[in-house]
């Protein structure tokens, strides 16, 4: 690879790292001493399939060029970083290379905007299109759409893509208007949504005809930036699931607000927010895979996630008066419930107690953490009454264990706690 291509290959793969819709590897180890591999930032992401494949992919920008000035963005106008676009060949050139020597199995493309929309957005179409039609390409392909592309664009794009994204940003049109004015959520929402109409409708083209093209087979997907605004837990799962429902979106991906701008009207933080990115994703996927309702996890008194316990066992917590759950009789949806019990143990225990009655001895087997569902269960009059306990008991013996020493100090602490107040 020549310098020229290799130092552009360094800042827009450095600079595509912030966007998180598809996991990335933070590696930073170098290749020394002439050994194999180098995990050092040149753009070599991982992501999930739907089946589970782990699939390496090359993360890069078109360009960091901006006409934008979105105040949380390190590639916006104002921000003084190195800048550098790629050709649409050299960005094929470098697929198909690394495609060949087997370092990828995609390409997950995104881009600043240079002189406008329609002009960034039809290029980030040639490549694709190429790629796909002049080289055969059949790996991966996932292109964020530019936000004000026009629709015969947007839907071109899904010819040749597997996925394609529209990021949200900020969780309110008011945090949108501030942060990054030249935006507006009606530039984000009509794409989403002509998006998931030609999803469908190619669904059902497909049920009529064989040899339909695909559009967007692997879905759309979106990115939240948490930490950034004000907007509250609730307000952020609010929109995920109008997302999800509204949009039939794959994934809703949250980004903890990472500082790489001077700008007053940022909050003031050294660390991004990754314990609330985290318990936002355990939320996300209570949503899509457990049957809770947004409003069930957080409300307008209770707006933000407990940082110090997910959010299945803070929801169990608040709502004690239905449990014990009888592990033998319960509906499944009721069992998906139970905190340490994940959607494979609630499937097994349905489709076993259907011989015998479960024992807790059972249900260890099957993958339940016994830890902490013991609080929630009865199973063949076998209970530890949770009842007895309060809820500040049963939260220390879950993160600390019963009869620790760290257990029995905080304990301390709390009750004098509660004696002085
Ligand atoms: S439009 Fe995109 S690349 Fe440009 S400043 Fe805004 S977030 Fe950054």
């Amino acid at each position: 690879m020549n310098e020229r291509i290799q130092e552009k290959l360094s800042i827009l793969a450095d600079a595509a790292k912030y966007d998180v819709s598809c996991s990335s590897s933070g590696g930073k180890r170098k290749n020394e001493n002439r050994g194999l591999g180098n995990a050092e930032g040149m753009g070599i992401c991982h992501s999930f399939t739907e089946d589970g494949r782990c699939v390496s992919l090359l993360k890069i920008l078109l360009t960091n060029y901006c006409i934008f000035d979105c105040a949380y963005c390190v590639s916006r106008r104002s921000n003084d970083v190195k800048r550098a676009a790629f050709t649409v060949d050299e960005v094929v050139d470098l697929t198909m290379n690394f495609y060949r020597r087997n370092y990828i199995e995609g390409l997950f493309l995104s881009s600043g905007i240079f002189k406008s929309s329609d002009y960034t957005m039809e290029r980030l179409v040639r490549i694709i299109k190429k790629l796909r039609t002049e080289h055969k390409f059949n790996g991966y392909i996932h292109v964020k759409t530019i936000p004000g592309a026009s629709p015969e664009l947007i839907q071109e794009a899904g010819l040749y893509a597997d996925r394609l994204s529209v990021n949200i940003e900020l969780p309110s049109e008011l945090s949108l208007t501030t942060l990054a004015p030249e935006k507006n959520y009606q530039e984000i929402l009509t794409p989403m949504g002509q998006i998931r109409d030609g999803i469908v409708q190619n669904k059902e083209e497909k049920a009529l005809f064989k040899k339909v093209p695909a559009f967007a087979a692997a879905g759309q997907s979106t990115q939240l930036i948490v930490g950034a605004s004000a907007e509250t837990d609730h307000q952020i799962i609010k929109l995920t699931d109008s997302l999800y429902k509204g949009y039939g979106l794959k994934r809703v991906y949250y980004s903890g607000y990472i500082p790489v701008t001077d700008d007053a009207r940022l909050p003031q933080v050294t660390q991004p927010p990754v314990i609330r990115e985290h318990r936002l994703y355990q939320t996300d996927w209570l949503m899509r895979f457990y049957g809770f309702e947004a409003d069930e996890i957080l409300d307008p008194a209770h707006p933000y996630l407990d940082l110090e316990i997910d959010p299945k066992l803070a929801w169990a917590l608040r709502n004690r008066h239905v449990f014990p759950v009888d592990i033998n009789s319960a509906d499944y949806e009721m069992i998906l419930r139970i905190p340490g019990v994940g959607a494979r143990s609630a499937k097994r225990i349905v489709a076993a107690r259907r011989f015998a009655p479960l024992s807790l001895d059972h249900l260890a087997k099957f993958g339940v953490v016994l830890k902490r569902a013991k609080f929630f269960i009865t199973c063949r009059g076998q209970a530890l009454d949770a009842r007895e306990y309060d809820e500040q008991t049963i939260r220390r013996q879950i993160l600390f264990g019963a009869g620790s020493v760290r257990s029995a100090l905080v304990t301390q602490q709390l009750d004098l706690f509660a004696q002085a107040s």
